[in-house]
């Protein structure tokens, strides 16, 4: 920054954008601030033969390499003591953990799920930010309590109908880790459900959504895998929010 023939507003939003990419890579941001100032104190001075000899007390950090930007960080670092060694994200040990994530069993994750009733067959669509093991285990002690709070259980004791094993009636249909989004996809499968005539008619089916239409009318061959669901705005009136 300070070697580039910049005038004071360019220098400034240069300085702002070091400061922003040091934060988003959750670098310290006093020793951004002390680096600037002892680097603007150096060029105060003419420059001591020290700079070009290599000096013990050098210091090792490591950065992750997330972007090009980084390199605004560690430029920065250039003419300190603290000497740079990147390293990446993609090892050998994440690829493993990512691919053990997906071998859990459907009932073990969180997202939203399916449950249908033994019975009439009529189908509930809810979510989960735990995983489906444990909803399903509420749904039950509901029933099992006589306490309609919960939709599925209003329908089971309203219409004296039956359920079943978590084999036989839960279903994942969408595995969800960021909970943000539970909401989105929840709506969109209940919207979906609806349209297509399976929706328990305990579940409130929400407000018309042209684009859940589009959505679910478009040419792709999984309509339920939601994958357009990720654009949909979001609807905070979930069914039961967990
Ligand atoms: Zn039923």
């Amino acid at each position: 920054m300070h070697n580039l023939q910049l005038n004071n507003n360019r220098r400034e939003h240069e300085w702002q954008t070091i400061l922003q990419t040091a934060k988003n890579n959750h670098f310290p941001i006093a020793l951004i601030h002390n680096l600037k100032h002892s680097m603007t104190q150096e060029r105060k001075q003419p420059p001591s033969p020290s700079h070009t000899q290599p000096t013990k007390n050098e210091k090792w950090a490591t950065f992750s390499f997330s972007s090009a930007q980084i390199r605004k960080v560690t430029k920065l670092l250039k003419r300190s003591r603290i000497k740079i060694a990147f390293r990446s994200n993609n090892t050998l040990a994440h690829l493993i953990k990512t691919t053990t994530k997906t071998k859990t069993p459907p009932h073990d994750r969180p997202g939203i799920y399916q449950l249908k009733c033994h019975t009439c067959n009529h189908l509930y669509v809810g979510q989960t930010s735990r995983n489906l093991k444990t909803r399903y285990n509420e749904h039950i002690r509901y029933i099992k309590n006589n306490n309609p709070r919960l939709v599925y259980a209003q329908h089971i004791l309203n219409n004296r109908h039956e359920y079943g094993t978590i084999d036989n009636l839960m279903i994942l249909l969408k595995p969800i880790l960021n909970q943000h989004v539970l909401t989105t996809y929840e709506q969109f499968f209940i919207h979906s459900f609806h349209k297509h005539g399976n929706l328990s008619s305990e579940q409130s089916s929400g407000n018309p959504n042209p684009l859940f239409d589009l959505a679910i009318h478009s040419p792709q061959p999984h309509t339920n895998k939601a994958s357009c669901a990720m654009f949909f705005p979001m609807d905070t009136q979930a069914a039961n929010r967990i």
